[in-house]
């Protein structure tokens, strides 16, 4: 079992100079892996496009057309197949969005779609259909989002989001984080992003001068489904974050074929905590069209919980939870 090697990656490389190198064509990801294209469940070409570093493509097992990263990222003709119960908004984000780039569906916090970018492209994404360019924010910080802040001093948290949030500039980052130090009310700034793991050099110094620059909390979130997509590379990055004194948490999504099993989620968990992470949100696969390949039957997804909390202590146990749209929070799953 060997894994691409990644000898390309080199701290302190310019970021966006690194998700420019990204994979963007099915063939030569492929050829990359040395997996043979007739071996892949690929058809024709697909609108939501193959985007993948070389750092997360180095993980993927050579030769192995089945690889659970490889799965995540790979294009499938069933994204084609129409499913009912499946839908292009499948949280009802747009349903709560008062100004643009702005939803406020929950208590207290609010989340800010950052831009519509990412540094990979999983097949999988709830937000696959959003209509970002009517949905991104609007970087002018006197605009309608930081009125709509400064107006609801309720909401004490903001989210970045995106696509992915750190896919933005520092200095963009910069700018918003001083807008936000002028409303007194807003104290937790939590970051929601897979860059963390799958572009590393994303984490400079200058990214985490530009995060010391906020007077309140900053909390991250990373997005790792699997254990094999935690190596050297992103383990330093979160050292490094780590260090700083953030808190790491991660959210997981349960996917048919690549983290169905305990005995992969237990794995995940340990390595986690290994790197500073708590395992926070094990979810359900959220409904989105093009994505039903991915899902699991309410059965099997309670029989593989059962089976993680009777091996998991429970500070190592994330809460297994959906979001169903027009609900004020994620709902737990009852698995008895
Ligand atoms: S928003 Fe997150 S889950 Fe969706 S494609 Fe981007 S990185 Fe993947």
């Amino acid at each position: 079992m060997k894994a691409c090697e990644a000898p390309f990656l080199s701290r302190g490389r310019d970021w966006k100079l690194v998700v420019a190198g990204s994979f963007r064509k099915l063939g030569d990801l492929l050829e990359f892996c040395e997996i043979d294209p007739s071996r892949t469940a690929f058809e024709g070409k697909h609108e939501f496009a193959l985007r993948v570093t070389r750092y997360f493509a180095s993980l993927i097992e050579k030769g192995n057309p089945l690889d659970p990263l490889l799965l995540q990222v790979l294009p499938d003709g069933q994204e084609y197949r129409h499913i009912d119960g499946y839908h292009q908004d499948a949280v009802g984000d747009q349903l709560a969005m008062p100004v643009p780039g702005l939803i406020h569906k929950y208590h207290g916090r609010v989340l800010l779609t950052l831009t519509g970018a990412c540094a990979i492209h999983c097949r999988y994404c709830f937000r696959r259909h959003f209509p970002y360019g009517e949905a991104s924010l609007d970087f002018n910080m006197n605009g309608q989002v930081m009125n709509y802040l400064s107006a609801n001093p309720e909401v004490s948290e903001v989210i970045l989001s995106g696509g992915d949030p750190l896919m933005v500039s520092d200095q963009k980052l910069a700018n918003l984080i001083s807008a936000l130090n002028r409303i007194p009310h807003i104290r937790v700034l939590r970051i929601h992003s897979r860059v963390l793991s799958v572009l590393p050099e994303r984490v400079s110094e200058t990214f985490i001068e530009t995060l010391r620059r906020f007077e309140g909390q900053i909390v991250f979130v990373t997005h790792i489904n699997h254990p094999n997509e935690i190596s050297a590379p992103n383990q330093a990055a979160f050292q490094l974050l780590a260090q700083e004194g953030y808190r790491i948490f991660n959210q997981s999504v349960l996917l048919r074929r690549v983290n169905d099993s305990a005995q992969t989620l237990v794995e995940l968990s340990n390595k986690l905590f290994a790197n500073h992470i708590i395992p926070y949100y094990l979810h359900r696969l959220d409904k989105v069209q093009g994505a039903a390949h991915f899902d699991l039957p309410a059965r099997e997804v309670c029989r593989i919980y059962r089976q993680l909390r009777s091996r998991l202590p429970g500070y190592l146990l994330p809460a297994l939870v959906e979001e169903i749209a027009g609900r004020s929070s994620k709902t737990p799953v009852r698995c008895g």
